[in-house]
């Protein structure tokens, strides 16, 4: 079943060739991966047959590669002890292990590579004990393992050990559909399985502008929506906060909505209108993120931006149901009340609404500019936050002011003064203190 592929047929970017007979994928592989990667490649797919296990790059890789596009991860997957595998590479060029001995694989760190982590995973079989539950791991074969991915084009293989460097393992037609632009399930049974390969299909369609293969398209039904319902909050929200990592998650968003499975996820989850496009690179003075460890930037953004115009009792009810972080719930809620709010701010001083604002994350600031386009807020975001008056506390301990709630209303009044340019030098502010303290 195995063979050397000596013609990558179709590079599907359109400024790209279309056919280019003279390359292979030893070669392509040569060109598309930087040195150091490929070098560090070459070292793991050395022992890997010096132990007797065969390895692949699998999966997005292999996609992505043909694609011509930037490879993210590289999946090592190989028929044999993964672990055995970690701990011979670190006997030979140290670094850092850990194994996940339930699903047989490692992820080793070399000292050697800027930190490259890389996942060396044992090709295994997966079951499911039942619809929708998370899969029994069992190991096994390449060709098992290419049968318990999500679509054909996730599910090719390129052997790197050495005689064999630059194979493609291919039994499911993965490449074929890569041609034609379809996104395929390999059975019949999968989207009830894992209903979550309904997001991923999405996803990659609207990622790589493919179309959902027509059969694939009818098991989006009523069956594997009920599976779907019954997911966790907890694995429904990592879908959604995937498709926040892409470069459009609107259009994601709209497909979803379109093949109805929103209503699987939530009733009271609707399409907004608002465009869930982050800026693109996001100023520093926004970078204070909302849930830090937990949600990116464009994460959060998206879900406040998606949810911000829902009622209070809508947002808690999909925040419990997608299990969100407090923190998460916080930024929406603040946001959608704000939004909702600003019209009474209108003829607000500077220092009303950094006194107001001063109390909120920063991220739901932004995300009610970016749909009201209220000068204030960015003005407040950019400068008025961080004004603050000359005097400190200890200056007017210094003066001998006891520590107290006056103290506070001293340095207050102060920061007012210059965020309405009442005060501009530092001697204003002198003579103004001086007054304060007068009274
Ligand atoms: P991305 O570019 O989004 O990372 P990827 O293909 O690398 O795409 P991952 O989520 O990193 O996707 O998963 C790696 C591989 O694991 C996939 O290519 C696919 O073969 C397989 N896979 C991931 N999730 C599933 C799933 N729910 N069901 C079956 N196979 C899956
Ligand atoms: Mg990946």
């Amino acid at each position: 079943m195995r063979r050397l592929y000596t013609i990558v047929p179709l590079i599907l970017r359109d400024d790209f060739l279309c056919y280019n007979t003279n390359v292979n994928l030893a070669d392509l592989l040569k060109r598309s991966l930087d040195s150091s990667l490929l070098d560090l490649i070459h070292r793991i797919a050395d022992e890997s047959s010096a132990l007797g296990f065969p390895i692949h790059l699998v999966g997005g890789s292999v996609r992505d590669l043909l694609l011509a596009r930037p490879i993210v991860d590289l999946d090592l997957t190989l028929e044999g002890d993964a672990i055995k595998l970690g701990r011979a590479l670190v006997k030979k060029y140290g670094g850092d292990l850990t194994t996940h001995e339930k699903f047989f694989t490692a992820t080793w760190t070399p000292q050697f590579s800027n930190s490259q982590i890389l996942d060396l995973i044992s090709a295994r079989r997966e079951t499911y004990p039942h619809l929708g539950a998370l899969p029994t791991v069992t190991k096994s074969t390449l060709d098992d393992d290419l049968r318990r991915r999500d679509f054909t084009i996730n599910a090719m293989a390129i052997r790197v050990d050495s005689d064999h460097f630059g194979e493609l393992y291919d039994p499911l037609h993965g490449q074929s559909d890569l041609e034609k632009k379809l996104i395929r399930v390999l059975h019949p049974n999968s989207f009830l399985d894992d209903p979550t390969r309904i997001f991923r299909a999405v996803r990659y369609a609207e990622r790589y502008g493919f179309t959902i293969e027509p059969e694939t398209l009818k098991l989006i039904n009523d069956d594997s929506r009920k599976v779907l319902s019954g997911l966790s909050g907890e694995r429904l929200r990592h879908e959604f906060d995937l498709i926040f990592e892409e470069p459009n998650p609107s259009a994601i968003l709209k497909q979803l909505f379109d093949v109805d499975i929103f209503r699987a996820v939530h009733p009271q989850l609707q399409v907004t209108s608002y465009k869930l496009l982050p800026p693109e690179e996001p100023s520093p003075t926004y970078g204070e993120f909302a849930v830090p460890d937990m949600l990116s930037f464009n994460q959060t953004l998206c879900w406040v931006l998606w949810l911000m115009n829902s009622s209070l009792s809508e947002i808690e009810d999909v925040a419990e149901r997608l299990a969100f972080p407090v923190l998460l719930t916080n930024t929406v809620i603040t946001a959608s009340a704000l939004k909702s709010d600003l019209p009474s701010f209108k003829n607000w001083k500077p220092s009303q609404w950094t006194f107001h604002l001063d109390d909120l994350p920063s991220l739901s600031i932004f995300a009610v500019y970016l749909v009201s386009g209220e000068s204030a807020l960015s003005d407040y975001l950019s400068k008025w936050q961080h004004v603050k008056p000359i005097t400190t506390g200890d200056d007017l301990k210094a003066r001998g002011l006891e520590p107290g709630p006056r103290f506070g209303e001293i340095l207050r009044q102060l920061r007012a003064a210059w965020l309405d340019g009442e005060v501009k030098t530092a001697e204003e502010e002198r003579q103004l203190l001086a007054s304060l303290l007068k009274n």
